[in-house]
């Protein structure tokens, strides 16, 4: 339940197209919010902070910021680039520290993840991934990414997940103008087909523009549908999510989940599988609230853990 005394958080959805940050007390208060657009990290940064800087003037201190952020991103917290954007192919992004100006500023704890994770955190708590363990989160828009929910808490490792750049057969593309993977590192993988600017460039028109029936809607399904197959395999989630732009296809999710089957040809005799598939492949709860909500959840993370190093 929230109350008065329930502490407000900063919460930063840090895209690649626009940076929304919001005031929150839990999360279905939102006491404040804008959305900044991404120019270069100076300059972006230091619209955040004003904004933040304007809404403690208005409604007090928050006690913690949580970060989402376009990646990929050092979560080592042993490391001394902790909470940098590392190798982005954004211009002028690479090596941006996003927790330090918050911290120096602020000086309170901050928490960071990627923003598909913290997309998972929202649904798992709040969503459409409530009591779904293991649970995976991917958006479909201008890239593809993905974000894991394993025993409770959001998956890292060496890194962490790249589940836009999993490597899978290329779908037929016939008729495409440019039937090629469009990711520059790979011959064939899940963002070079599927992501809104994979779209545009294959077949020549924006996706939102494509009708139903267009043969570019068969080719990206194949690829999520690839995609779904192999994390279903790998991870054996309770539940997959699927959202960003390019989602907001209605008629996108039933052909994945058809193929999605196919691909996984009777292999599997689960009923999730084979009679429940409109369960285990989802749209988000949350609508377009997934990354603002799991960054919000991420702060509060971070004010229990008291993570001032974070
Ligand atoms: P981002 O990934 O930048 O956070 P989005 O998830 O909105 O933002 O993804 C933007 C991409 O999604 C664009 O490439 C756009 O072409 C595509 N997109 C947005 N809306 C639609 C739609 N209604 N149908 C198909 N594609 C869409
Ligand atoms: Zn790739």
């Amino acid at each position: 339940m929230t109350s008065e005394s329930t502490p407000l958080i900063g919460a930063i959805e840090a895209g690649g197209t626009k940076f929304v940050c919001a005031v929150l007390r839990g999360q279905t208060q939102i006491i404040d919010e804008t959305s900044i657009p991404t120019t270069d990290p100076v300059e972006t940064l230091k619209s955040v902070i004003r904004f933040f800087v304007g809404a403690r003037a208005k409604h007090g201190p928050v006690a913690a910021f949580g970060v989402g952020s376009f990646g990929p991103l050092d979560l080592d917290p042993n490391s001394q680039t902790h909470g940098f954007i590392t190798t982005t192919p954004k211009h002028g992004w690479q090596h941006v520290d996003l927790i330090k100006p918050l911290k120096t500023q602020f000086k309170v704890p901050v928490a960071i993840d990627t923003d598909v994770n913290a997309a998972a955190l929202g649904e798992y708590l709040w969503g459409a991934g409530k009591g779904c363990d293991p649970l995976i989160y991917i958006t479909v828009g201008t890239g593809v990414g993905g974000g894991v929910i394993v025993n409770g808490h959001l998956l890292h490792g060496m890194m962490h997940p790249e589940i836009g750049h999993l490597i899978i057969p290329p779908p037929p593309g016939q008729g495409a103008i440019n039937a090629a993977c469009q990711c520059p590192f790979h011959e064939s993988c899940l963002e070079g087909f599927a992501s809104g600017p994979a779209i545009m460039k294959r077949w020549g028109m924006r996706a939102e523009s494509l009708p139903a029936d267009h043969a570019a809607w068969a080719d990206v399904s194949d690829a999520l549908a690839s995609g779904l197959a192999n994390l279903t395999l790998t991870l054996s989630p309770m539940r997959i999510i699927l959202g960003g732009g390019v989602m907001h296809q209605k008629h996108l999710l039933p052909l994945i989940r058809a193929k999605f089957q196919q691909k996984l040809n009777g292999y599997l005799q689960l009923p999730a599988i084979t009679r429940k598939v409109d369960d285990f492949i989802v749209s988000p709860g949350l609508g377009d609230r997934s990354g603002l909500l799991g960054a919000m959840a991420l702060g509060e993370g971070a004010l229990r853990n008291g993570a001032a190093s974070a």
